[in-house]
């Protein structure tokens, strides 16, 4: 029947927000020398030490290619194998910058959030879930976050100042 035990896997339902999905940030990728094409890996998302998910990846010269199974709100599991581009921009000394091409909206983007499969933030419809709550929840929203934050600063390996990095082992998924 498949399922966690089969290998890589991802499991999610449509409630989740763009913070607690599982997000690849090919900045991320290249401090780890994981786009060197030939690269076959993975990656893994946790919370407190325990997998919540993970999908196996090869990198060739244009593109990544994900494999993964997937369940949405508790439905069938399905093998996903998903494929997102590269592209590069120039930048000052004469040096490449890297990116995924978005599948959905050819988007130029740093990061990719998977759901069913790995799309921009604007492809998943991902409006931050503040624009539509009252106050109080807001505020609460804000609380999490800043905890969130917190709890990057307990990764040595990433500076204080960035984004979350879901993918370092051990760190909490949801705040
Ligand atoms: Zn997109």
């Amino acid at each position: 029947m498949g399922g966690p035990g089969s290998g890589y896997y991802l499991r999610f339902d449509s409630k989740q927000t763009v913070e607690s999905m599982y997000d690849i940030d090919i900045r991320w990728m290249k401090k780890r020398g994981l786009l060197e094409p030939g690269t076959i890996s993975k990656i893994s998302w946790s919370i407190n030490g325990e997998e919540t998910g993970s999908v196996g990846f090869q990198v060739t010269k244009s593109r990544m290619i994900l494999n993964y199974r997937n369940q949405h709100n508790g439905g069938e599991w399905e093998d996903i194998e998903d494929e997102i581009f590269f592209t590069w921009t120039g930048c000052n000394y004469g040096g490449k910058r890297q990116w995924f091409l978005c599948p959905g909206c050819h988007r130029r983007v740093a990061i990719i959030y998977g759901g069913k499969y790995f799309r921009c933030r604007h492809c998943h419809d991902l409006t931050y879930a503040c624009q539509q709550e009252s106050p109080p929840f807001r505020l609460t929203r804000k609380a999490q976050k800043i905890r969130k934050r917190l709890g990057a600063s307990l990764c040595t390996s990433d500076p204080i100042t960035e984004k979350p990095k879901y993918m370092c082992t051990g760190r909490p998924l949801n705040y």
